[in-house]
């Protein structure tokens, strides 16, 4: 069957494929480029509670490419992580999203992506507590959001890392819950703060009992090992409210709040609820 394969691929290797292959070979060269030039800006997706006050928001990365126009995290993300390059901007990543964070009410937290080759760079515990000495942020508003993909390899070493940064005091939530291999040893050995239910299970959470089973499942799931939870994609108001029905402790998604580049913030907090109260949890509570 390879051979099959391998002589089927070298036919239908077309003009199309190469065109394609081209382009990713020159975005992958423009990367550098998109650092020294600022093509890179980020947007900001705001993180509520159950009864919708803003407590917080997630950081995502995009790129404004001259010719081409916004080109998503998940195309050059992966090209970046392949070059090197992606520790480098997230370093200045790091830093951007906690200064913005500053302009922000004091009970906000803010949370940060970090891609595999990020989070297992040495310098990477170094480099958060240097950033929030230098702005100045309490550590407990930061939350750093890593995939179970980065905890595949390198066991104790990454154990080291999740342990130096809860000494820290930045909370630590596991992003994409569900998708990967989700395994349960890793919220047994393994230090988080919340577990981001991925968007994947919220879609067809109104008409979806089995989906419905596993979204409760792991709620009491965190609840029971102490952790909060976050449902990711939440795009109607039958979602949230059942979520909320349910005790999740945040919720995000296109029906809460679209990304919004930073200067766009302030507008949109003037028509929301950011009562401190709302959310006893991350940050709120020690504020
Ligand atoms: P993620 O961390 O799971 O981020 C959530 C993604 O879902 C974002 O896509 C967001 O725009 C999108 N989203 C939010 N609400 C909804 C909704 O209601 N419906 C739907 N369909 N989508 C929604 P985005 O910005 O394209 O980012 C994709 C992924 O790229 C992120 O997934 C994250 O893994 C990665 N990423 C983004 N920014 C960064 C970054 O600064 N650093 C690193 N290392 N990775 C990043
Ligand atoms: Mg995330
Ligand atoms: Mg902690
Ligand atoms: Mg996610």
């Amino acid at each position: 069957a390879a051979k099959t394969d391998g002589r089927n691929r070298a036919r239908t290797f077309t003009r199309s494929m190469l065109i394609v292959l081209e382009q990713r070979e020159m975005l992958r060269r423009s990367l550098r480029t998109a650092l020294e030039e600022d093509q890179f800006f980020i947007e900001y997706q705001p993180l509520v509670s159950p009864s919708r006050a803003v407590v917080g928001f997630e950081a995502l990365l995009r790129w404004r490419h001259p010719l081409i126009g916004i080109i998503p995290p998940s195309v050059f993300i992966p090209m970046a992580e392949a070059d090197g390059l992606m520790s480098e901007i997230g370093q200045w990543l790091l830093e951007q999203v906690c200064r913005t964070a500053m302009t922000w009410p004091p009970h906000f937290t803010v949370a940060v992506n970090l891609s595999p080759a990020e989070f297992l760079h040495a310098g990477l515990t170094d480099r958060v507590a240097r950033v929030l000495d230098l702005v100045g942020i309490r550590a407990e508003r930061l939350e750093l959001e890593i995939t179970e993909s980065v905890l595949l390899e390198r066991t104790t070493n990454n154990l080291d890392t999740l342990n130096t940064l809860n000494v820290l005091g930045v909370q630590i939530s596991l992003d994409d819950f569900g998708t990967y291999y989700s395994s349960l040893s890793y919220l047994k050995n393994f230090p988080f703060d919340t577990i981001k239910i991925d968007q994947y299970f919220i879609k067809d959470l109104e008409h979806d009992k089995k989906g419905q089973t596993i979204v409760r499942s792991i709620i009491a799931l965190a609840h029971g090992l102490g952790m909060h939870v976050t449902a990711e994609g939440v795009e109607t108001e039958g979602q949230m409210n059942w979520l909320r029905k349910e005790g999740c402790d945040r919720l995000q998604g296109y029906f809460l709040g679209f990304p919004l580049p930073a200067e766009a913030i302030g507008d949109f907090l003037r028509n929301a609820s950011t009562a401190p109260a709302d959310f006893p949890g991350l940050g709120a509570d020690r504020n």
